[in-house]
C-alpha cells in the first residue's frame, strides 16, 4: 500500500475568513499524515499512491471545538431533574449530581458516542474540560483511550475545584500534573493537555496558588470558566475583593496558552486583560441561552482586541450548528441583523485554528500545505454559485445542514461515505453505554 493518499474529484475549499478559496479540478495529496501538496489534477502524475474518491463532495479543513464535556453524554434524557431557577441551580440539580456519580468506566463509555457524532459531524479536534469527582485518578487515560479508539485529536484537561474537598483538589492537581507529563512522552501530536479549573467561584487561594504551582513544571496553559454567570464575579468579590479576571491575572493564570470559556459577563477592564496577555476566550452560546446566563458580548470583545474561539459546552458536537446559533444571538443582543458575521467566522476558521496549533504544537485546522491532515468532505450540490466570495455565505446557510460523509484525521480515514472505518464495533460501545449511563442515573449522589 502507497503511504500517500490523494483526495480526488472534490471541490477543495479553504474557509480562511482574510482570503476564502474554492479550488475546482484540484487534488490534494496526504503524506505522513500532513497536507502535502493542493495543485491542480492534472499536476499529480506520480501514480504510486492510494485514491480517495470524493466526487460530489465539498472538501473542507476538519472543525474544532475549542471548549466541551464529553462527560455530559449521560444527561441526555436524565429524569427527576429538578426544575432549577438560575445558573447555580443549574449545577447543583444537574450536572454536579451527574459528574459526582460518574465511574471511570462512565468517563469511557460518554465519551466514544459523542465522539463518533464528532466524526459524523465534521469535528476533527475536541478541547475538552473534564470532572468526575469520585473517578478522578485515571479519568483523563479513559478519555485518551477514547480519543485513541475513534481516531480524534484531542486536548484534556481535569477541571480542579474545591467543591469536594480539599483531597478531590488535590486529587484533581495531581491528575492534571500527571497527564501533562505522559504528554510530553507523546510524539504523535494526536493528544493534547491543558492545567485544567473549574471557575473561579469554586477555587480557594491555596488551591489555585497549588495548581499554578503544579502547572509551572508542565509548561502548559489553563482551560477555565470565567465569568459564565454573574454569580463567579458576586462570589469571588466576595472572596477577595477581584473581579474574576483580575484574580486569574494576579495568579498568573491567562495568557495565550489559556482558555477562558464563556466570558459572559466582563466588563472593559476585564476585556482589556484578556486582550493584552493574549488570553483566547471560548464562546459558547447555545449553552449561555439554554442556561439563560446571557450573550457574551462578542462583538465589543474583538473590538477590544480579545481573540474569541467557539466551542460547544457539550451543548452538541456539530459545530456548524453552533456558528449558526452564536450568529443569531450575537444579531439579537447588538439588535443589528449584520452582527457578528465576521467575529463568529473568525472564531471558527482563524482563532480556533490558531489557539489549536498552539496546543498541539503544529499546524491545525487550515487547509494549507504542511497542515495535519484533518480534513472531512461534504455531500454539497450547491444551487448557487460557489466561489470565493460565496463560500462563508454557503458555508452558514447551506452547507451547515449538509450531511458530512468523509472524516479524516491525522491522514487517517476514519469514515468514508458515511462508513466508520474503525476497529470498534459500535452497537456494542453504544449498548455498553446505555447499561452503564442506567447504572449513574441509578445512582446519583445527593450533596
Ligand atoms: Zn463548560
Amino acid at each position: 500500500m502507497a503511504s500517500r493518499l490523494l483526495l480526488v474529484n472534490g471541490v477543495i475549499a479553504d474557509p480562511s475568513p482574510v482570503s476564502p478559496r474554492v479550488l475546482y479540478d484540484h487534488a490534494l495529496m496526504i503524506e505522513g499524515g500532513r497536507i502535502a501538496r493542493i495543485a491542480p489534477t492534472t499536476e499529480f502524475t506520480d501514480l504510486d499512491v492510494d485514491y480517495l474518491d470524493l466526487s460530489g463532495r465539498l472538501i473542507l479543513p476538519g472543525f474544532i471545538n475549542l471548549h466541551t464535556h464529553l462527560y455530559s453524554t449521560f444527561a441526555r434524557g436524565l429524569p427527576a431533574v429538578q426544575p432549577a431557577a438560575d445558573f447555580a441551580g443549574v449545577l447543583k440539580n444537574l450536572w454536579w449530581k451527574l459528574d459526582r456519580s460518574l465511574t471511570l468506566d462512565a468517563v469511557y463509555y460518554s465519551a466514544v458516542p459523542v465522539l463518533l457524532e464528532a466524526i459524523r459531524s465534521g469535528t476533527t479536534t475536541i478541547i475538552d474540560h473534564h470532572a468526575s469527582p469520585h473517578a478522578v485518578r485515571g479519568s483523563l487515560a479513559a478519555l485518551k483511550r477514547a480519543l485513541a479508539d475513534t481516531g480524534l485529536r484531542g486536548c484534556l484537561c481535569y477541571e480542579v475545584s474545591d467543591r469536594d474537598g480539599e483531597a478531590v483538589a488535590a486529587e484533581g492537581i495531581a491528575e492534571n500534573a500527571d497527564f501533562l507529563a505522559s504528554c510530553r512522552h507523546q510524539q504523535d501530536g494526536l493528544i493534547a493537555g491543558l492545567f485544567g479549573l473549574h471557575a473561579s467561584f469554586t477555587l480557594s487561594e491555596r488551591s489555585l496558588e497549588q495548581a499554578v504551582a503544579a502547572a509551572q513544571a508542565t509548561n502548559a496553559g489553563f482551560h477555565i470558566h470565567v465569568a459564565e454567570a454573574a454569580t463567579d464575579q458576586e462570589v469571588t468579590f466576595n472572596l477577595t475583593g477581584e473581579r474574576v479576571v483580575g484574580r486569574l491575572h494576579r495568579l498568573g493564570i491567562l495568557g495565550g496558552r489559556t482558555i477562558a470559556a464563556h466570558a459572559v459577563h466582563v466588563n472593559d477592564a476585564d476585556m482589556d486583560l484578556l486582550a493584552s496577555t493574549g488570553t483566547v476566550v471560548a464562546h459558547n452560546p447555545q449553552s449561555n441561552m439554554n442556561n439563560a446566563v446571557g450573550i457574551a458580548d462578542v462583538e465589543r470583545l474583538r473590538s477590544r482586541g480579545v481573540a474569541v474561539g467557539l466551542g460547544t459546552d457539550a451543548m452538541t458536537h456539530d459545530m456548524r450548528q453552533e456558528l449558526r446559533a452564536g450568529l443569531w444571538a450575537q444579531r439579537l443582543k447588538q439588535q443589528n441583523p449584520s452582527a457578528g458575521w465576521d467575529a463568529l467566522c473568525a472564531a471558527q476558521w482563524d482563532v480556533n485554528p490558531a489557539m489549536a496549533s498552539r496546543v498541539f504544537g503544529r499546524p491545525v485546522g487550515t487547509m494549507a500545505e504542511g497542515a495535519m491532515a484533518d480534513l472531512i468532505a461534504i455531500a454539497y450540490d450547491p444551487p448557487t454559485p460557489l466561489t470565493n466570495d460565496s463560500l462563508h455565505g454557503h458555508l452558514v446557510f447551506g452547507i451547515g445542514s449538509a450531511p458530512v460523509d468523509t472524516t479524516i484525521v491525522d491522514g487517517r480515514v476514519l469514515m468514508y461515505r458515511g462508513k466508520l472505518e474503525l476497529e470498534l464495533d459500535e452497537e456494542e460501545v453504544m449498548a455498553k453505554a446505555r447499561e452503564v449511563a442506567s447504572g449513574v442515573w441509578g445512582s446519583l449522589r445527593e450533596f
